[in-house]
């Protein structure tokens, strides 16, 4: 069965896949999503949504749902030896930084269902019992596989995003490698009920010697997650462990009594990066691209970040209102970031497992002695809030990054500037246009207007104030802002506006509210043809 064409097919309706369909469709762009399991995800996995994705959620107008669903994470303590040696509260350490100046917990299963509602909303279904098997990179991209009650199926898209997860059919039709490793550890994760000193609404993380566990508050009286290590002597039996072979001394040495498991899975860590994310217009995002240990609650978050990425590049693409080139920039931006990411957290996971003599100095001593110093002053809690949040993620080396003006350069997160008066609206808030826009903090200088006008890109001017100023902002710059709130380039000095100018120009980027340039290769009008015969 051949399906109706359209400019993107999704393959995975995880967290990515659910992400970027709502981002497509929000950006008018022609858009399916197939998954191969029957019903969305019913177990919670992620937990952690951080700082970086409530700003992306706020833009498509979903954050205040994933807050009101969510628990703000707070405090965290460290035990060792069955005492409490350590307490930070996290729930303000990226105040000045986000408007969201913490990350939150919101278990997986939740957070998809609300994607899936936001997704229909704007009316796009997930096409479920859809296995994609094979895929020609072409334009456009034909992709086969089986549908409901087996049945062959071929899909028609100009481009192909592979969101299909770690064991991914898309990375493997597209020939690339999953470079990496397996950590021999076995690790569980375990919803449950419980009472006990741990099970106050904070998070307990137990780095002793007697085993690794740590403890996340779940919304619900007496619910939490467990993550820990299963009994070394039981770790050869994979498919058969369940709660028995937990390894219990941590369990029992934080005061933990369990009266239920409602759910409980293992996994083995893995550390692996694609060696492409892209072929031609096949794209992976997600954990297709990229899998690492859940030190940091960093993965879903990547694959968001990987989505919003993609998104507005696509729909600009498709639009014709920006040179295809800037599709060569989904993969260096995003693959170097998996990279680091999965470096820094193969890096913490070691530390964290490491039975090392070393190692345990560090777990036991150091960490409770330093970690609450370094969460209390504001240097430290920045650098945590940076480590943490991927409001540090930075695109500088981008072939569409260009100048610096202030301590802000091309490729990065346009800094946020808070409001003037609380509840007022900030800097971010014309993000929320998923458009192109310009900025600029005083008054902007002659000639910008008219660059702005020419390109249908919005100018938005704010007060050169204290908050501007601390943002690291510089005075009449103009700093043009991608879709994704990145800045694209950021031009200071007396030729400010010709230096946006040319930018505009060179990259052939048009606001959304342009008049409708869908270049003639247009896969619509291709499709269309076909349909004629
Ligand atoms: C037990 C467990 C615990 C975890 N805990 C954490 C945690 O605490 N913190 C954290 O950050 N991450 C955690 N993760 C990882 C996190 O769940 C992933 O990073 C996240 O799910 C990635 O989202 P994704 O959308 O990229 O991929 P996935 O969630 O894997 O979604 C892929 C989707 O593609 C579908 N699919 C697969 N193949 C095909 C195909 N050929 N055709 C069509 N559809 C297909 C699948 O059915 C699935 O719905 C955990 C994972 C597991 C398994």
């Amino acid at each position: 069965m051949t399906n109706e064409p359209t400019d993107v097919l999704v393959v995975g309706a995880g967290p990515t896949g659910l992400f970027l369909a709502l981002l497509l469709a929000k950006l008018g762009v022609g858009v399916r999503i197939v998954d191969a399991a029957a019903e969305p995800g019913t177990t919670s996995r992620a937990l952690a949504v951080q700082a970086r994705t409530l700003e992306l959620y706020r833009q498509v107008g979903i954050v205040d749902d994933v807050l009101a669903r969510a628990l703000v994470f707070g405090d965290v303590n460290l035990w060792r030896r069955g005492t409490r040696v350590a307490h930070v509260d996290l729930s303000g350490i990226g105040r000045g930084v986000s408007p969201f100046p913490f990350g939150v917990i919101f278990p997986q299963d939740e957070h998809e269902r609300l994607l899936i509602t936001h997704l229909e909303a704007e009316g796009v279904r997930v096409e479920r019992r859809t296995t994609i098997r094979a895929i020609e990179a072409g334009d456009p991209c034909v992709a086969r596989g089986t549908g409901p009650q087996g049945a062959q199926v071929e899909y028609r898209a100009r481009f192909v995003a592979g969101c299909d997860g770690a064991r991914s059919a898309v990375r493997e039709a597209i020939g690339a490698g999953f470079p990496g490793g397996t950590y021999a550890h076995v690790f569980y994760v375990a919803d449950i009920e419980a009472r006990g000193r741990p099970m106050n609404r904070q998070l307990h993380v137990l780095l002793d010697d007697a085993g690794f566990l740590a403890v996340f508050p779940l919304a619900g009286e007496g619910r939490a997650r467990l993550i820990g290590t299963i009994k070394s002597e039981a770790e050869g039996s994979e498919n058969k462990l369940g709660w028995d072979d937990v390894d219990r001394r941590p369990v029992d040495s934080a005061g933990l009594e369990v009266t239920r498991v409602n759910w409980f899975s293992t996994y083995r860590v893995h550390h692996r990066v694609a060696d492409r994310f892209r072929a031609g217009n096949v794209f992976l995002l997600g954990d297709a691209g990229h899998i690492h240990s859940p030190v940091g609650g960093q993965g879903m978050n990547t694959g968001l970040g990987d989505a919003m990425n993609l998104a507005w590049k696509l729909a600009a693409v498709i639009a014709g209102r920006a040179n295809g080139d800037v599709l060569d920039t989904y993969e260096p931006e995003r693959i170097a970031f998996a990279r680091r990411l999965v470096a820094t957290t193969d890096r913490v996971f070691k530390a964290t497992t490491s039975e090392s003599r070393l190692a345990e100095l560090v777990r036991l001593e150091l960490l409770p002695r330093l970690l609450p110093h370094v969460a209390s002053t504001q240097l430290g809690g920045r650098l945590l809030f940076a480590a943490v949040s991927q409001t540090g993620v930075e695109y500088r080396h981008s072939g569409w990054s260009q100048g610096h003006a202030g301590r802000v350069h091309g490729g990065d997160r346009l800094p946020w500037v808070p409001p003037a008066t609380e509840g007022g609206s900030d800097n971010f808030t014309p993000l929320t246009s998923l458009d192109w826009q310009a900025h600029v903090y005083g008054v902007p200088p002659d000639g910008a207007a008219d660059v702005c006008a020419a390109r249908a890109v919005p100018l938005h001017s704010f007060p050169f104030d204290a908050r501007a100023e601390a943002a690291s902002l510089a005075r009449n710059a103009v700093y043009l802002v991608r879709p994704d709130g990145y800045v694209g380039g950021a031009f200071a000095g007396g030729s400010s506006a010709a230096a946006a100018a040319r930018y505009l120009e060179v990259h052939g980027v048009r606001g959304r509210s342009a008049r409708a340039a869908r270049p003639p290769s247009d896969v619509r009008r291709q499709e269309g043809a076909r349909n004629e015969r």
